[in-house]
This record gives structure tokens, sequence and C-alpha cells, in this order.
């Protein structure tokens, strides 16, 4: 990669890129099964860099918390491998795309109960359990270590948005049961259910995910040491790119040509591979559930940066 973060200056190309991409008038979606969603503003916009170097660099409404919803998978994940010195994780979930929804039951049924990867919900839930056998409350760990990571208390659970999607949790209930049924949950399927659904309620800002993310793209290493291996970080940065855009994979890595985690509150965090980490937020969503706005401001910075994997 021959970009560099000063040419053309990232500051006053990410203002472009605000100017450019908030939206103007309302279109996309929400999901229905996170009322708490539907009521942040249409035109929220922002967008944050944070760079190997120890630099930020942010826009628009980057400082307004939101809600991480599936981003927090890619963090479960990297916890869950820093204590997985023997690989257990790997015999009960796949790192292969799904190609189906993020929610879809269909597919763990027809393969025994063992989820495709760690970024649908299924696959999310087993890693939920795995952390619960040794922290039984893994979400408050998560949440210490983005604030650990980010360096601000940023991090807050959203308690409201959390019970209300607990109180509409009936298919991740039952993807829990099916994983329960095949042997695949050692925790009560609602105990885990709970748990992950804290874990998603938690709520930050672009600039304080991008820093959490940064580890990613710096071989690791995160704002209090090491967090995960060089080919660790390499590996979850691969199932990002196969695996972390739901069922838009595929064209988000044509698009953009970057790992990335998108989450149903519109935030998606992005990595440089020895760069930097990016996270962008708009609210309303496409089809697949990625943000509309995010997914082109993304396309669009890789095209003005030249950042690329490829
Ligand atoms: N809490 C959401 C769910 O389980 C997360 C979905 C997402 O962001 O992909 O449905």
């Amino acid at each position: 990669m021959t970009t560099t973060l000063d040419a053309p200056p990232l500051g006053p190309m990410l203002d472009d890129i605000v100017r450019s991409h908030r939206p103007q008038r309302e279109a996309g979606s929400v999901p229905a099964h996170i009322p708490s969603l539907a009521a942040v503003p249409f035109n929220r916009f922002g967008i944050a860099v944070a760079t190997a170097a120890g630099e930020v660099f942010a826009s628009g409404d980057a400082d307004v918390p939101f809600s991480i919803q599936s981003i927090s998978k890619v963090f479960t994940l990297a916890m869950a491998l820093r204590r997985d010195s023997s690989g257990a994780l790997w015999s009960r979930v796949l790192r292969e795309p799904s190609g189906t929804a993020f929610n879809s039951l269909v597919q763990l049924e027809v393969e025994h109960g063992i989820p495709r990867n760690p970024f649908i919900n299924a696959g999310a839930l087993v890693v939920t359990d795995h952390l619960m056998e040794e922290t039984p409350d893994a979400a408050a760990a998560l949440l210490s270590f983005l604030s650990g990571q980010s360096g601000q208390a940023g991090p807050f659970f959203d308690v409201a948005a959390a019970a209300s999607e607990l109180s509409n949790s009936s298919r991740n209930l039952a993807l829990a049961h099916f994983l329960k049924n095949f042997g695949n949950l050692r925790q009560s399927a609602e105990a885990v259910v709970e748990n992950y659904v804290r874990q998603c309620s938690i709520m930050m800002t672009c600039v304080e995910l991008a820093k959490a993310g940064l580890f990613l793209a710096d071989d690791g290493r995160g704002a209090l040491g090491t967090v995960v291996s060089r080919s660790e970080a390499k590996r979850i940065g691969s199932i990002m790119l196969t695996c972390g855009m739901y069922d838009a994979a595929g064209e988000f890595a044509y698009r953009v040509g970057l790992p990335g985690k998108s989450g149903v509150g519109g935030g998606i965090l992005v990595i440089v591979p020895g760069h930097c980490a990016i996270c962008v937020w708009s609210p309303r969503l496409d089809a697949k559930g990625n943000s509309l706005a995010g997914s082109a401001a993304l396309a669009d910075l890789s095209d003005r940066t030249g950042w690329s994997v490829f």
C-alpha cells in the first residue's frame, strides 16, 4: 500500500466525505426488533480515523454515541481468542461466510448446530457462551475492554435498548435453543441471549470505536499492550472481510476492499492493516442491514485514499 496518511490531508477529506454523504432525505430502514433505533434522526453521519501513529481524525457526528450492535462481535471474538490457546472455540464455530441472513435459523438446523462464523448471531451466541465460562458477565468485561482500548470512560450500556430488544428476542432465543439442543451451548439459552443483547446495546462514538478497533490494524497491539497476536489480528481481519457485512460481504469487498464489521445501529468498523481503523456511522440501513450512507462513504474514502488490501 503506497498511500500515505497525509496526502491529501485527511481532516479536510473527511469533512468533504461528510458533506457528500450525510443523508439529505429519509431513505433506508431501521431494524424492527429494536424499537429504540428507529428514534435516531435519519441525517446523523459521523466518521473517525484512528491511525497506528496515534493520530485521530474525525468529522460530522463522530462524537455522538450510537448503538454498536453487531460490531461488538469483533471484540468478543478477540476476547475469546485471547483465552483460547487450545483452539477449542474453532470446534464450535466455523469461519465460512453464511450466505444467509445474520439471524437465520435454517442453516443452523441443517448444519447440526455449528454456526458458519462468529459474526452471525448463532456464532456470536457460541462466542458469548465460551466467554461466560470464565467470565459470567461477559458483557461487563466487554464494556471494560472497550473503555480501556478507547482510552475513555465513554462506552456505556443503553439499558432501555437492551430491555426492549430482550423483549423482542424470540429469534435469538430460538437460535440459542437450537445450539443447546445440538450440545453447542453450556449456559442456559436465556442467560446467553441476555448477555449477548447487553453486549449489542453498548453505546459508543465513531472516535471511540475507531480507537478501540485500532489493535486489529496494528498487529494486535492495543492501547494497553498486546490484545491478540499478530497472526490472530490478521485472522480476525480475514473473517471481517469474508463474513463482516452480513450477506453483502462480497459486494462490500468489491466496493471498499477492506475488512469491515457492520451493526444494525448503522455503524461500520473498517481496518486498513498497518495504517488505521475507521468507524463510520449513519443509522439508516440497506436491505442487507448495512448502513446505506456509511457503505457509500467508505467506498468513496477508499477510492480517494487508495486504501485497500488488494
Ligand atoms: N442485537 C442485534 C440482533 O441480535 C444485532 C444485530 C446486528 O447488528 O447484526 O439482532
